[in-house]
């Protein structure tokens, strides 16, 4: 190997074991899952790491080869960045300098820490800048011992949604839409991004500037789309070239070796997880991602492949990121995975998923060999064969002429050959260093193009600014927006725009707001319909911003900043809390986050009372007017009632007269019922009397009719005796007649007289019975 580097005491990073390394890292608790009074569900000893499921109390316990404890910082095994960065990186930076490809990729659900652990933050730098930095430290110490020729390129891209965004570019020339870049494959060299930016670096600081110039491009582009950083694969690559320059016999050998340093930062795990394509994601018609569902197959085939050692298809290229980490995979790498996860209970799931996921990777081996440079190597073999040659030459001289032209021949074209791989690497070293010029100037001019939107790079100490704020940590403070001395205007990004902040996204209008500056106080003062909010209240007038009470700015939505003062913080500076003031961007992202939304809980509570309120007015009046109307008819109903009420009473009185009067009546009419019964008892004696009297009179006249009957029969019998007496008076009268006749008359008449005078009576008699004996003559 080159760089003489001191062997690792850990044997699993044994070049002949390239086995994927695998690491698990739990994070401390965030202050949400603190709020919610989380329990760890996570524990480890040793190599060891342990899932209580709180539902079931099943405990799930997996090995890897590093399990490091960051939950607690008071721990005494707690994991440091420094911790991490010696255990897992450096061994991977020995091997590159040994001339091997390595890889370190960070996978786990969104906040679980891989930004953390990959990239970190302020003072807790993450492994790629202390890597960058412990490489550049490394060469220098080299440098001083050896003759090595150190050369170094670096890319950063993005990988989101299948495609490849170049991060170190920030403006497509002549103001053209930048196309995303593809994968190609090199038949010797393998997959690579066609297009790719390589920029030469020279310097830990070099890689620093174009590191803040990727994430200030991520953060402009992430402000458009929210959650696009966490779906997002972020790669990081260094290709070290090292070219030793050997002396074989006081002649000039150089040997040169490439290796490869990819440092990825995955998209959140989440993003591949079952649930999220059968579920919401799906149904949103969110596209799954493609390049974390395909690591998981690629892994689970390779580690398949490993333990039945038979050789499986791998679907490498079924994915941009497989693709390109094909060499890093089952390649030609010595790669190391660290699957970051959250303590919470409320993550127990997707930890266990994550903690799954690593396991499958521990069982990957890959074949890792040194890459040394053909070009190199070839010089070194003419060389030493041209050596050769000389000793031949030398000893032909004496003995054979032939031999020693044909020797010297060989030589000379060799030499010639040798000399045109010279002139190729002198070339290859020149284009180096004029890509290396040509990176500078691009990077100047990036700085500019970025300044074009507002964005500065260096702080001006007085001038206030406005600094962003992100939901990833990654992308929070990474843009900051000078405001100027009088008027700094706001508008969205066109390529022709005036605007000295130019801003992207729908909500923000083509002139949006105006900050005025005026003798170091700073308002903002919002145009026609724009929507900003100050410390979440939506402001539709000038609004004085201050670094402490009026500081959370959030244009169109989902523009947020912090608004800082440098001079107004030097004037009330408070030495505890100093930097907290300038360095707190996740916290602050959440903090203006929330007071929006306390704002706007608040606006829509006050809202929804307001509306409470005249509902409730607009109740009381409709039963108000229904009281009155109830009233009314109330009213009318009484009275209605009342007259009614009234005439009944009218009624009534006119009844109980008539009912004392009918009484009055009944009683006259009982009296006279009385009175007419003893009228009546009186008839009925007096009936009785008369009919007694009747009856005795009738008897009585039976009495005397038989009385008379016999009277009359007397009569009859007088008179029939008379009427015979007559009759035979008559005959002899008769008889008389017939000797004298006339002295006889006057005897008869008489006789006569007296019977009429009975018949008479006799009729009278009758009548008086009332018989129809009617008696005639
Ligand atoms: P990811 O990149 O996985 O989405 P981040 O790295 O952005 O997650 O981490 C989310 C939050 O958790 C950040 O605020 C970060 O500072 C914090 N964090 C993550 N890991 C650690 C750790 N090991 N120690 C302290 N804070 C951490
Ligand atoms: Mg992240």
């Amino acid at each position: 190997t080159l760089a003489e580097s001191s062997s690792t005491e850990k044997d699993v990073f044994k070049v002949e074991n390239s086995k994927v390394i695998v690491a698990v890292r739990v994070r401390p608790f965030s202050n949400r899952e603190k709020n919610e009074n989380s329990l760890p569900v996570i524990s480890m000893s040793g190599s060891e790491t342990a899932v209580r499921n709180p539902a079931t109390n099943q405990v799930y316990s997996f090995s890897y080869d590093f399990s490091f404890w960051s939950f607690d910082k008071r721990h005494p095994n707690f994991a440091s960045q420094a911790i991490i960065y010696k255990t897992l990186a450096v061994p991977l930076l020995e091997r590159a300098f040994e001339g091997y490809n390595t890889c370190l990729f960070a996978y786990g659900q969104t906040g679980s820490g891989k930004s953390y652990t990959m990239m970190g933050f302020d003072e807790d730098r993450g492994i790629i800048p202390r890597l960058c930095e412990d490489l550049f430290t490394q060469i220098a110490q080299i440098d001083k011992q050896q003759v090595i020729l150190y050369h170094l390129e670096m890319s950063f891209f993005e990988v989101y949604n299948e495609k490849i965004h170049d991060l170190l570019v920030f403006k497509a020339e002549s103001g053209q839409k930048k196309q995303p870049l593809r994968v190609r494959e090199h038949p010797v060299l393998g997959p690579y991004v066609e297009g790719l930016t390589v920029n030469v670096v020279s310097s830990y600081s070099d890689i620093q500037s174009w590191l803040e110039l990727g994430n200030k491009q991520r953060a402009t582009a992430a402000t458009v789309m929210n959650d696009k950083s966490s779906r997002s694969h972020s790669v990081f690559t260094l290709v070290m070239t090292q070219t030793k320059v050997e002396f074989v016999n006081e002649e000039q050998c150089d040997r040169s070796l490439t290796s490869h340093i990819n440092l990825i930062d995955l998209a959140g795990s989440e993003c591949c997880s079952t649930a999220q394509t059968t579920g919401e994601r799906l149904k949103e018609g969110v596209s799954i991602n493609k390049s974390l569902l395909t690591l998981g197959k690629v892994i689970s085939a390779l580690s398949k492949q490993s333990r039945n050692g038979k050789k499986t298809f791998i679907p490498y290229r079924e994915s941009v990121l497989t693709w390109l980490l094909k060499e890093s995979l089952g390649g030609n790498s010595q790669t190391a995975m660290i699957a970051t996860v959250s303590p919470a209970a409320s993550s127990t799931e997707e930890t266990l998923s994550t903690l799954r996921y690593a396991k499958q990777a521990c069982s990957i081996i890959n074949t890792a060999k040194v890459n040394e440079d053909v070009n190199a190597k070839l010089i070194r073999e003419l060389k030493a064969e041209i050596e050769k040659l000389k000793a031949a030459q030398k000893s032909a001289l004496n003995t054979d002429p032939e031999k020693y032209r044909r020797y010297l021949q060989e030589i000379t074209s060799l030499r010639v050959k040798l000399h045109q791989q010279e002139r190729d690497m002198a070339e290859m070293q020149r284009a180096w260093k004029e890509k290396f010029e040509q990176a500078e100037k691009r990077k100047l001019e990036d700085i500019k193009e970025l300044q074009v939107p507002g964005i500065a790079f260096k702080m001006d100490n007085h001038l206030p600014n406005l600094v962003n704020l992100n939901e990833d940590p990654q992308l929070s403070e990474v843009l900051l927006y000078m405001i100027k001395e009088g008027e700094t205007t706001v508008g969205r990004y066109t390529p022709n725009s005036k605007h000295d902040i130019q801003l992207s996204g729908v909500l923000i209008a083509d002139d949006h707001c105006v900050i005025k500056n005026t003798a170091g106080k700073v308002s903002i003062i919002p145009l026609r319909e724009a929507k900003i909010y100050v410390n979440g209240k939506c402001i539709l007038e000038p609004t004085v911003l201050h670094h402490v009470s009026n500081r959370f700015v959030i244009l169109g939505g989902d523009h947020y900043f912090r608004f800082n003062h440098p001079v107004e913080v030097q004037k009330v500076k408070r030495p505890s809390c100093g930097t907290t003031f300038l360095h707190d961007g996740p916290k602050d992202f959440e903090f203006a986050k929330n007071e929006l939304l306390i704002a706007q809980r608040t606006q829509l509570e006050s809202e929804i009372e307001e509306a409470r309120l005249k509902a409730k007015e607009e109740m009381m009046q409709s039963v108000q007017i229904a009281k009155e109307m109830v009233q009314q008819e109330l009213t009318s109903q009484k009275e209605a009632y009342e007259s009614k009420i009234k005439s009944l009473e009218a009624e009534v009185r006119e009844e109980s007269r008539k009912k004392q009067i009918q009484e009055l009546n009944n009683q006259k009419a009982a009296t006279k019922i009385q009175e007419l019964e003893k009228a009546k008892q009186n008839l009925e004696l007096e009936l009785n009397f008369n009919k007694k009297r009747l009856e005795m009179e009738t008897l009585a006249t039976k009495q005397a009719l038989e009385d008379h009957t016999i009277r009359h029969a007397k009569i009859l019998e007088a008179l029939e005796a008379e009427k015979q007496k007559i009759a035979e008076e008559i005959h002899t009268l008769q008889k008389n007649r017939g000797s004298g006749n006339k002295t006889m008359t006057i005897p008869l008449n008489w006789n006569s007289l007296k019977l009429s005078v009975m018949i008479k009576e006799a009729n009278a008699i009758s009548n008086e019975l009332g018989k129809n004996t009617v008696f005639s003559r």
